[in-house]
């Protein structure tokens, strides 16, 4: 069974008890199927809250350095809370770690601990427990934070006509990737941009508060721009047109002489972490405003139409992509 087919069957269902029912009207604003669910504190602040897992040799090589790994973690996790439009609070850390091994060492926790706390520092999210247990490597990460009632951006927002935009460049985080799994050479200099992407993604929380009264949906691109565009399609009933040649890549992507696969990083890759949003035409000469002003970088690229599903075109032809993202079965 695939990933968002499991969820959907077996997680996100009506609640069977009418108590329950009733408890979950009156508090949980959005549930299941967006970046964080809102939960309702107060009659005018909400709660953002996301988890995310990230395994050994899944999500990060098992041998990088200890506070690549926790930036990693905690800054992916920071992103859920930026695509929301939510100020970062609190997180928990669950840590599984293999007995006796270099994960225990006193080396290696002192280099997690100064990468996790050096992120959290920056980023003003404060650590208020988790858990510690012993098995296979993985990092679990839950965030919280802040966001004025009906000001978050959702996934299902969108309406036919508005433009379709992605924050600076994408495609960085498979190329990455490729980088560090040795598949992809570059000069010392892109290589270096690549794995600093790759490990310290930037969460565009700055972006996402400048967005909250322009953007009608927005998510962050963990799984792949098309895939997670579809989220978005899904969630707000449409499809969407996306324009390859307006693509936004890196002089890193553009360095490896292969225009073809750049664009299949950057459409179908993942691990990106920038925000894909959406914003209808009257408020597109705000966002005019914001990228002129060097606010924000931001570029249009596609539409939002009737209909469902996501589809590429590249003058006037249709892209033909193999695979449309990251799922994990
Ligand atoms: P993201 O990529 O933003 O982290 P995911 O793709 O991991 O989001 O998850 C999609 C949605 O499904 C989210 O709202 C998440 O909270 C929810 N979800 C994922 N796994 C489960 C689960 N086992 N039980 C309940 N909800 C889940
Ligand atoms: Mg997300």
């Amino acid at each position: 069974m695939r990933e968002f087919e499991l969820i959907k069957t077996f997680f996100q269902h009506e609640q069977a008890d009418l108590l329950l029912e009733e408890k979950a009207q009156a508090s949980v604003v959005l549930g299941i199927g967006d970046d964080c669910a809102l939960l309702q504190v107060t009659a005018n602040k909400q709660l953002a809250i996301s988890v995310d897992t990230l395994v050994a040799d899944v999500h990060f090589p098992a041998d990088a350095k200890p506070e690549d790994i926790a930036e990693r973690a905690l800054r992916t996790n920071l992103s859920d809370l930026a695509a929301m439009g939510a100020e970062p609070l609190w997180f928990t850390l669950a840590l599984t770690l293999p007995k006796n091994s270099v994960y225990t060492s006193e080396e290696w926790l002192r280099g997690f601990s100064r990468g996790l706390f050096r992120t959290a520092n920056h980023y003003e999210i404060v650590l208020v427990g988790g858990d510690t247990t012993s098995g296979p490597l993985s990092i679990t990460i839950q965030a919280m934070g802040a966001v004025e009632s009906q000001q978050a951006l959702r996934r299902d927002g969108a309406s036919v006509g508005d433009f379709v935009c992605v924050t600076n460049c994408v495609g960085d985080g498979a190329a990455a990737l490729a980088v560090i799994q040795n598949r992809l050479k570059l000069d010392v200099a892109h290589e270096h941009y690549l794995r600093e992407r790759f490990y310290r993604p930037v969460p565009r929380l700055i972006e996402s508060s400048l967005l909250t009264n322009i953007a009608s949906a927005a998510l962050d691109i963990s799984d792949g721009l098309v895939a997670d565009l579809n989220h978005i399609c899904e969630a707000s009933d449409l499809g969407a047109v996306i324009d390859v040649e307006n693509l936004p890549l890196s002089p890193a992507l553009l360095a490896t002489n292969d225009l073809q696969q750049a664009r299949t990083w950057a459409l179908s890759g993942g691990d990106d972490y920038e925000l894909c949003f959406t914003v209808p035409p009257e408020k597109l000469p705000e966002l005019a405003m914001l990228i002129a002003q060097e606010k924000i970088k931001a570029t249009v690229i596609g539409e939002i139409v009737a209909g469902s599903g996501v589809h590429c075109e590249l003058n006037g032809e249709t892209f033909e992509l193999a695979a449309q993202g990251y799922e994990h079965f």
